[in-house]
């Protein structure tokens, strides 16, 4: 293993997959090894050859690394090998800022646990509190949770006390975990679990504000372990960067057209948009269209939500469009294609969208459709990503061809969206929210509160 310091002391590594090294000479337990093999996991990835010993020797960790990257398994294995020396519930708990990761995560506890009858929990909005409740009370040794209903819980049940004893508490996503918006919940949650754990935290775009965190422990033993992959270019090598610029009133026929293009027909295909509403427009378009699709968006309920993603996880259909509910940390590998509708103005947000694709060391294609109001976004993009997108050529004279059925289609799903009063329950909400002015009090209070701590 090729380890060197930069300024931070992080341990740099530049391939994801190329390691002799076993999972034995990481440490772990024959049995784990065992669930690696039926998972047809051989060799540990960079971020776990990293992370797995220090956490195994009790630090606590952060972890920075391309998403796709194996992350999940850096921080589930040895949680595992913890637990099953010593099992109790709640051992370990998990947070992560969206519901459809949350299963993802307990997905990857539950294959690998198999063999200790592990019991895991996933505690998300949008689902029964009380069947969750009861899940609670029978003691998950692993709890993986979304913030705001696990503060739900903590504020209506008796959950407390089950936390209060955990060992690991894990931050997925700390990136978008440690923003505002999640602020005055995990003040919440801190107060909640014991002060003497192992905290583990993971993201796919590493900040400043998270390096700093190590230097709020003075004393140096007991400093976390940061790991960092080194590279200058936030995408994977495997990923092909693709743009096609076009005016703007026309990007729903090249949109269609690269669907139905010969290179991309068959390709399973993430789209991306800005808004709710474009997504679930897009959606009913290629539907009238004949291109078999789903959306992933949070005007749908839980349910909606779930069935959606495996419908498409099952190759049912072979389009989602969603909305950046989807684009983070989303495991899919079948994916080959990601397709920006709307370019995001975080270049981070492009980072981790385009990172649905290209996963585990695969190929895959990343396409974002520019007009002239995205120039200087995508210039940050690619200032961020060091790494220029080449130019996607389309036959145009094809894309005028159908320009007549696109915009009738496009006619029928804005009709559609009219006739059903899409967004409507959100916009109450929003307008619920402005009166009561909630959302700049929660911002206030959460201030206040990290000030405080
Ligand atoms: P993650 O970064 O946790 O989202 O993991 C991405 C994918 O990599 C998942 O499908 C894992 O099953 C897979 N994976 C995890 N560890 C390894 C490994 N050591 N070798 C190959 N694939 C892996």
């Amino acid at each position: 293993m090729t380890l060197s310091n930069n300024k931070y002391g992080i341990s740099l590594e530049s391939e994801e997959f190329n390691s002799l090294k076993t999972f034995e000479e990481l440490g772990l337990n024959p049995w784990l090894i065992d669930a690696l093999k039926a998972m047809s996991i051989k060799f540990p990835s960079a971020i776990q050859r990293a992370c797995i010993p220090p956490i195994l020797k009790g630090k606590d960790c952060i972890g920075g690394a391309k998403t796709g990257s194996g992350k999940t398994a850096a921080f589930a294995l040895p949680i595992l090998q913890k637990l099953s020396e010593d099992p109790f519930g709640v051992f370990a708990l998990v947070l992560t800022p969206t519901r459809e990761l949350a299963f993802q995560i307990a997905d990857q506890f539950r294959v690998l646990g198999k063999s200790i009858n592990l019991k895991e929990c996933v505690v998300v909005g949008g689902l029964d509190m009380m069947s969750q409740s009861l899940q609670l009370s029978r003691k998950p040794h692993v709890v993986i949770a979304t913030p705001g209903r696990l503060v739900d819980h903590i504020n209506s049940s008796a959950i407390a006390p089950c936390l209060s004893r955990i060992r690991f508490l894990v931050l997925d996503e700390a990136d978008r975990l440690l923003s505002d918006t999640f602020a005055e919940d995990l003040a919440t949650i801190f107060d909640t679990i014991p002060k003497k754990r192992q905290t583990l935290l993971f993201t796919a775009t590493m900040t400043e504000s998270i390096l700093q965190l190590q230097d709020v422990q003075e004393d140096p033993g007991k400093k976390p372990f940061v790991y960092q992959m080194k590279s200058d270019i936030s995408t994977v090598s495997t990923l092909s960067q693709f743009y096609v610029f076009i005016p703007s009133h026309i990007r729903e026929p090249y949109l269609t057209h690269l669907l139905r293009s010969e290179e991309l027909t068959n390709k399973s295909t993430i789209i991306f948009c800005g808004r709710c509403r474009t997504a679930e427009l897009l959606r009913v378009m290629l539907v009238e269209l004949d291109i078999r699709c789903t959306s992933l968006h949070s005007t749908m309920s839980q349910k909606e939500r779930l069935n959606s993603l495996g419908k498409f996880k099952a190759e049912i259909v072979r389009v989602l469009i969603a909305t950046d509910v989807g684009s983070r940390g989303l495991d899919i590998p079948t994916v080959q294609l990601v397709i920006n509708f709307d370019i995001p103005r975080d270049p981070t947000d492009y980072i981790h969208r385009v990172g649905r694709t290209a996963r585990a060391g695969r190929g895959g294609i990343a396409l974002s459709i520019v007009t002239e109001r995205d120039i200087e976004l995508v210039q940050n993009i690619e200032t961020r990503i060091n790494k220029k997108m080449e130019e996607w050529k389309i036959n145009e004279n094809k894309v005028l061809e159908s320009l007549n059925e696109i915009s009738t289609a496009k006619r029928v799903a804005t009709m559609h969206l009219h006739d059903t009063n899409f967004g409507a329950s959100k916009e109450i909400q929003k307008k619920k929210h402005s009166i009561l002015g909630t959302e700049s009090t929660k911002n206030v209070i959460s201030k206040k509160k990290f000030k405080k701590k």
